[in-house]
């Protein structure tokens, strides 16, 4: 561990004041020169403004400091960047979009920010293999869009998907909505470049769906954060593309009826739901509040919701058939008691609206603490009631703001400060409260981060949580890789 990091607080909220004093100003000085040198020097940056949207920290959990943002544009360039730091005993933080949830891009005094943006080239398509090799900095819908070109599909989506980094979700080993069909990020790598925290290179970038030789060190660096590497480029799986999406809104008779509608969806339509995503009352009524154009679709309030897809690559392969039949039966059965289908793209989009906009309009309602935790799917009803129930007998009037993924049993149970409560008095109960949920959530055998991450915001629980015997086979890896505790210090791993 660098020196230059006992200045700033293991897991605390700030990432510390800026210690430059604290390193010799020399080195510093020649690190960021030969830093100018390498990538340009107008791609070293160093003025506040312009380093301002790379400390930024969405939820303004965590403040970020750095000695300077570098944004190198090849393998090569991040290869000798990183050499550089080593050499300087600098910490690195790699950054993709800056969307991530749990403070893992937020640097700390006295480390430099490696930005991936401007390695952005798609490398190769190749249909046949179903594959597309794409730079680390790519934009998440770009890719979506260069497989599209090419008349496949690359699953991955999520709300960030506008700005976030094809590197940052598979460090993240992001999930999104539609995972219960394709996988998680780390379901749609084959193959990995990475800049290891010595500057080597490994090239691990086959497109090869078979390959035995070894450990799978692809899936070292997928989730890990950033804290064994920096992931430069990717080899991902492509599928056919969609060619219908049919797409429902349906009020449930309970929470429990979720389950056995998700099954029977299932079956109805030969294992094709793409999505099937829960929401509660309070949810779509935030949304109905505060997003322009959002309505509820059904002519009655009720409780629960479920918004699900079922996706079929043969226009006319009969998926709105096989939905209009799981839930008419499901009507029959008492399981459901209100739905509606859409007929066209645009309602398609109309329906989806509403699950996109619950983000958004919790932020406009006031303040919150949100949990991303995920259980086995058929636990879902009995670990949210239970925890609704845990949650109101510390707080009586707070208001639970629960939805997710359901289909891939990740719930986000967010609360929302009571009514009559100041935000700043409410968050001062927040670990309080999610202590209740993370104890509910691991008593059922579930995990306390389903698809954010630990970053920063949770090493509090991976300290409580994992077992001694994960812990140090986590930092042996750790240790092996990066002895000097250079990349990304102080994310994932508690001290
Ligand atoms: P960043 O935020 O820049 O970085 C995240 C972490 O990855 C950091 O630890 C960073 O050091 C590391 N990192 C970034 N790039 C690299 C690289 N090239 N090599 C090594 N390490 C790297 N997440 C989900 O899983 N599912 C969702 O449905 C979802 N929805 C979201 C909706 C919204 C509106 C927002 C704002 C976020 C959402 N997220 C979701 C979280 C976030 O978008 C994902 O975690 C995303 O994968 C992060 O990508 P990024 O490029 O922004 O990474």
């Amino acid at each position: 561990m660098p020196a230059i990091l006992s200045a700033w607080a293991w897991g605390s909220s700030d990432a510390g004041e800026p210690v430059t004093a604290g390193l010799q100003a020399q080195r510093v000085s020649t690190l960021l020169d030969q830093l100018g040198e390498l990538v340009g020097g107008d791609r070293v940056i160093r003025e506040g403004a312009a380093m301002a949207p790379y400390l930024e920290e969405r939820r303004g959990l965590f403040t970020g400091h750095t000695l300077a943002v570098v944004l190198p544009a090849t393998t090569d360039e991040v290869a000798r960047a990183v050499r550089l730091c080593r050499d300087a005993d600098v910490g690195i933080v790699p950054q993709g979009g800056n969307t991530g949830l749990c403070g893992g891009g937020v640097p700390h005094a006295g480390e430099v920010v490696i930005g991936l943006g401007r390695l952005n080239r798609i490398r190769e398509i190749d249909p046949d293999n179903f594959t597309i090799t794409v730079e680390a900095g790519c934009i998440l819908a770009e890719v979506q869009r260069a497989a599209h070109e090419h008349g496949r599909f690359f699953p991955l989506s999520l709300g960030a998907e506008g700005s976030c980094q094809i590197g940052g979700n598979l460090a993240t080993n992001a999930g999104g909505i539609n995972v219960l069909r394709y996988g998680n990020a780390r379901d749609l790598v084959l193959g990995l470049e990475v800049v290891l925290p010595d500057g080597d290179v490994w090239e691990g970038l086959n497109g090869l769906r078979k390959n035995n030789t070894g450990y799978d060190l692809k899936d070292l660096f997928v989730g890990a954060e950033g804290t064994l590497g920096i992931i430069t480029a990717a080899v991902l799986k492509l599928f056919p593309a969609p060619a219908e999406s049919p797409t429902a809104f349906v009020g449930l008779s309970d929470l429990s009826a979720a389950v056995e509608l998700l099954a029977r969806a299932r079956g109805a339509s030969g294992d094709a739901v793409s999505s099937f995503e829960l929401l509660s009352r309070t949810c779509l009524e935030l949304a109905v509040r505060h997003i322009p154009a959002c309505r509820n679709p059904l002519a009655a309030d009720h409780d629960w919701y479920v918004l699900t897809a079922f996706t079929g690559t043969r226009a006319g392969s009969g998926m709105r058939d096989a939905l209009e039949d799981a839930l008419g039966s499901a009507l029959e059965d008492g399981l459901i008691s209100d739905a509606v289908i859409s007929e066209s793209e645009a309602q398609s989009r109309a329906l989806w609206r509403l699950r996109e906009a619950i983000v958004e309009a919790q932020a406009l309602e006031g303040a919150s603490v949100k949990h991303d935790v995920s259980v086995k799917v058929s636990q879902v009803p009995a670990f949210i009631t239970t925890a609704i129930s845990r949650v109101a007998s510390v707080l009586p009037d707070v208001r639970p703001c629960v939805f997710g993924h359901i289909g891939d049993g990740n719930i986000h149970f967010n609360l929302l400060a009571p009514s009559a409560m100041q935000g700043e008095v409410f968050l001062e109960r927040a670990g309080e409260l999610s202590r209740v949920i993370y104890d509910t959530v691991v008593e059922m055998g579930g995990s306390f981060s389903a698809e954010h991450g630990i970053g920063l915001l949770k090493l509090a629980e991976m300290a409580r949580f994992k077992s001694p015997v994960e812990l140090r086979l986590m930092r042996t890896i750790k240790q092996a890789l990066d002895p000097k505790g250079l990349m990304n210090p102080g994310k994932v791993l508690p001290q």
